[in-house]
């Protein structure tokens, strides 16, 4: 089969490589003149295979007034206009219960131990230079309740083969000196030895060149897709604005604009962009070796490249890139005062970015077959794109052509 990949981020890439392995002929499409350059170009750097906690929990819920009047500094919501958000928002509430904020945990669990497998495979095959690395993880909690529903967390993982430590502020401290500045916020941390770090964007670069040379992959940059052609009800080809592509079968991998793309089509995978940001500088005289996530600050740590990556924030204000300066000023601001030797803060040459998250109401990606047959959906991966990626290119390869 011809199959289209619409989308060049590191779902697409990841995509493409699972329905080569399957023998079809692929074609990846992208506005886009570069692979990877949109959500997967710079962000967390982490293969955070333990941390799958679903954003909807009921503990989220009395948090709700706080963050809409803008005291949560990690995160601006924009009430006004918004409209996107409502539709959403009402989803996301709906998610908020302990069994649906447990399924969704385990859902994304499950999809991200697998993943670990298959990354890890794919590297043996192909020794792709992307920093990869186990890291370890440490996520740092900041009061006794946040601390008390991680442990409740770490039990349910357990029982689904994802092993996590706790561990005391001295015992996280001591394993990374890094998390000395922060002392007096740390509650407890919880421990996954088993945790990476990678570049998504070397990685998809890197997968995206061999793809083109060993399987034929054609990729076909700076091409908008605009819409789909049906043939008595089925895909026949995908519309870009420079023609058509007739095809067999293509995949929606659009990250953060899959709803765009499929609203007009009748599909609603209810994705919202969640807005983040990321510097990465040079390391520090205490530099982080383990990724570090801090979940009361919203900001995260990790190590790629000999230097640091610190990413974080959690912006619902739709498309809207107008306040990305003050956002990244305010990260570094915030990361500085919780490591203040992580990293050489003062560097002249800051590599700052910030993308959109592709977040559903139950934080779980949309993979498998659409009502349109020949029109398959690998969209809204939410905070663990990269993660998550390999598993679910995965699972909607192996549905082409099931339907
Ligand atoms: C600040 C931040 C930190 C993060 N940290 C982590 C982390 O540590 N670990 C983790 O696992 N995940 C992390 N994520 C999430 C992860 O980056 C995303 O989930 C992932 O990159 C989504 O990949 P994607 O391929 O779906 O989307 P994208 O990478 O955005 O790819 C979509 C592609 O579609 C193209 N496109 C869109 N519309 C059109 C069109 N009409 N025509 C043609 N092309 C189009 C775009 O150009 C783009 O290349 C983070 C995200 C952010 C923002």
């Amino acid at each position: 089969m011809h199959v289209v990949v619409l989308g060049a981020g590191v779902v697409g890439v990841t995509t493409a490589y699972y329905l080569a392995e399957r023998g079809h002929e692929v074609t990846i499409v992208d506005r886009a003149l570069s692979v990877a350059s949109a959500t997967s170009h710079a962000n967390g750097a982490q293969l955070s295979y333990s941390y799958t906690d679903s954003l909807a929990r009921p503990e989220f819920v009395p948090k709700i007034p706080s963050l809409m009047l803008g005291l949560d500094p990690a995160i601006r919501v924009r009430t006004l206009g918004n409209f996107a958000l409502y539709p959403w928002g009402i989803h996301f509430l709906a998610q908020c219960t302990n069994a649906k904020a447990r399924d969704n945990t385990i859902a994304v669990l499950q999809i991200a131990l697998r993943s670990a497998r298959l990354i890890a495979e794919l590297q043996d095959e192909l020794g792709l230079e992307f920093s990869y690395r186990r890291a370890g993880k440490l996520v740092v909690l900041g009061d006794d309740a946040a601390l008390e529903s991680a442990r409740a967390r770490r039990e349910l993982k357990l029982q689904h083969g994802c092993v996590t430590e706790v561990l005391t502020p001295q015992e996280a401290i001591e394993m990374e000196p890094a998390l000395g500045a922060m002392r007096q916020e740390i509650a407890g941390a919880v421990y996954s030895e088993h945790d990476e770090v990678g570049d998504a964007e070397a990685f998809s670069v890197e997968l995206g060149d061999w793809l083109q040379s060993n399987r034929g992959v054609t990729f076909r940059p700076g091409t908008e897709v605009t819409g789909i052609r049906r043939d008595a009800g089925r895909l026949a080809a995908i519309r870009t604005a420079a023609g058509e592509l007739a095809c067999d079968a293509a995949v929606v991998c659009l990250g953060p604009w899959s709803q765009a793309f499929l609203r007009p089509l009748g599909i609603d995978p209810l994705i919202y962009p969640v807005r983040g940001y990321s510097v990465t500088l040079p390391p520090g005289p205490v530099a982080p070796t383990i990724s570090v996530t801090n979940i009361k600050r919203r900001i995260v740590y990790s190590r790629i490249k000999g230097q640091v990556r610190i990413a974080g924030f959690a912006d619902f204000v739709g498309f809207d890139v107008r306040a990305d300066d003050e956002r990244l000023e305010l990260l570094l601001q915030i990361a500085r005062e919780l490591a203040p030797e992580a990293a050489d803060y003062g560097v002249a040459d800051k590599q700052s970015w910030g993308g959109f998250r592709p977040v559903t109401p139950s934080s779980r990606p949309v993979v498998g077959a659409s009502k349109i047959p020949g029109l398959y959906l690998n969209v809204g991966h939410g905070v663990l794109g990269w993660t998550l990626a390999c598993a679910t290119a995965q699972d909607v390869a192996s549905a082409v052509g099931q339907k």
